[in-house]
């Protein structure tokens, strides 16, 4: 398959409205958009500059279908960095349809889905990181995801990889120099210098990397695991969450069995949340299975919401729980429920769990409070995300730890003794793990899941 063979979508959103859009691109985007459109002017589309938006009629199999506007784009000076042409007709479902259709008989194939925003990337227009923030903002589900992934969008975080980069060649560099000429002196760093340098970009990277937190919580929600004993309130305060019906909330203990999870916007973060069967010593072999998932679940979450029942003293279950937590890297918010029911002083637990918050799960009072708590926790209030390069997503957490162990290792061997050689192939694994969390060296596989989740026509 030609690459660069031109391709054709409707790039506004199926249905009717007052324009479409029909995006043309590749290798002869505009002869074939000259074959279905013809300006008023005497210019044809082959004739006009770029950058220029023309009036015309547009035709399908020799039949004028409408009149529009076709803003002509000339490479590298597009969105894809291709010759493009953007057809503008009136919006209606069946006529978008007919100048597609006459745009694929003038020669062009239908675009696959992010196709052009993988051409953007593939032509050097866009990173990956960009694109994936693209990804982000289509995908958005709350203003702050809109507003973290518009500025990475812009390339905040790229330009923040391109400075590693270029930091690292430098190293690199010198290292080589040090290897191949150990007599002469070539390179403008000193061993120690070098050292320093390579200490402080990993220090960067690391920082880069705890990004990640505030990244995820925003964009891709953060684990949550609600605990505590049966009838403590778990599924009403999930429940109450969620703002519907999704666990089954009964009055007998032990029987939320299974693990459900939902994903939730919550203050300035995401959730998703999973309500647990209480952890508690069972017989119950069904239950169980419920019990071992959790005790999981407190292993893999980010955050532990662990609930009390305000009305009833602490017992060996609720002290196994606590115990439980304390070996958990989680954030843990204890949760002091059925505050509405209080006649008298509700219950104390210890200290060393945090400072409470107080809610009715039945009421949703105190649930407010509980947001800012996580909100706070998670994403801090002074961010500002059009100077904060931000990781925001698994893959590129991946990279950006990959790239932090090799810059580790390479620090180590010079440490010990300077051993270059070695430093130098770590330095390198390092530069190469930078590539690919922002695309230079990323594997098409890699490339290929990231378009494939664009709809056609972006
Ligand atoms: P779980 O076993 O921890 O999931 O607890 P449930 O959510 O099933 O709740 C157990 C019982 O406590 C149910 O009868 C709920 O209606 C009740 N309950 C839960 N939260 C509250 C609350 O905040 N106030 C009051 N009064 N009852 C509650």
């Amino acid at each position: 398959m030609n690459s660069r063979e031109a391709i054709a979508a409707i790039s506004t959103p199926y249905g009717k409205g007052g324009i479409a859009v029909i995006r043309i691109s590749g290798d002869g985007a505009i002869t074939a958009a000259e074959r279905i459109f013809v300006p008023f002017g005497n210019k044809t589309l082959s004739e006009t500059q770029g950058n220029r938006a023309v009036y015309g009629k547009i035709f399908y199999n020799g039949e004028e279908i409408d009149d529009g506007i076709a803003t002509l784009f000339r490479a590298p000076h597009s969105f894809t960095g291709e010759d493009t042409v953007e057809i503008s007709c009136h919006g209606g479902i069946i006529l978008a349809n007919s100048v597609l259709e006459a745009a694929i008989s003038a020669g062009c194939r239908y675009a696959d889905a992010g196709e052009f925003t993988k051409r953007a990337f593939l032509n050097g227009k866009i990173s990956l990181s960009q694109a994936e923030a693209v990804i982000g903002l289509i995908e958005a589900s709350s203003e702050e995801a809109i507003k973290l992934s518009a500025a990475q969008s812009r390339g905040v975080l790229s330009e923040k990889i391109e400075d590693f980069r270029g930091r690292l060649t430098e190293i690199i560099a010198s290292v080589y120099a040090y290897i191949d000429y150990p007599d002469e002196d070539l390179t403008d760093m000193t061993v120690s210098e070098l050292l320093e340098h390579a200490e402080e970009l990993k220090e960067d990277m690391i920082k880069l990397r705890l990004t990640y937190k505030i990244g995820r919580a925003v964009c891709e929600g953060i684990t949550t695991a609600i605990v505590g004993k049966p009838n403590t309130g778990k599924s009403s305060l999930l429940n109450k969450i969620l703002g519907k019906e999704r666990a089954i909330v009964t009055a007998i203990p032990g029987t939320t069995r299974d693990t459900v999870e939902e994903t939730v916007n919550v203050g300035r973060v995401t959730l998703r949340l999973c309500d647990t069967a209480g952890i508690h010593a069972t017989e119950d072999i069904v239950e169980k299975i419920g019990v071992d998932r959790s005790k999981k679940l407190l292993r893999e979450a980010e955050l532990v919401l662990a609930v009390f029942d305000s009305g009833e003293e602490l017992d060996d279950e609720d002290y196994n729980l606590i115990k439980e937590l304390k070996d958990v890297s989680a954030e843990i918010i204890p949760i002091i429920n059925k505050c509405d029911t209080l006649t008298r002083k509700p219950i104390s637990l210890p200290k060393e769990l945090g400072e409470p918050i107080h809610i009715s799960a039945l009421t949703g009072e105190g649930l407010e409070t509980l947001y800012e708590r996580i909100s706070g926790l998670f994403v801090s209030e002074k961010i500002d995300y059009n100077t904060t390069p931000m990781i925001s997503n698994a893959r590129q957490n991946a990279a950006l730890t990959l790239a932090c162990e090799h810059m580790e290792s390479a620090i180590l061997a010079l440490k010990s003794g300077f051993t270059q050689d070695i430093a130098g192939l770590d330095l390198e694994l390092a530069l190469g793990s930078l590539g690919e969390l922002d695309g230079r060296t990323a594997s098409s596989e890699i490339t290929d899941c990231i378009f494939s989740r664009f709809c056609v026509g972006k």
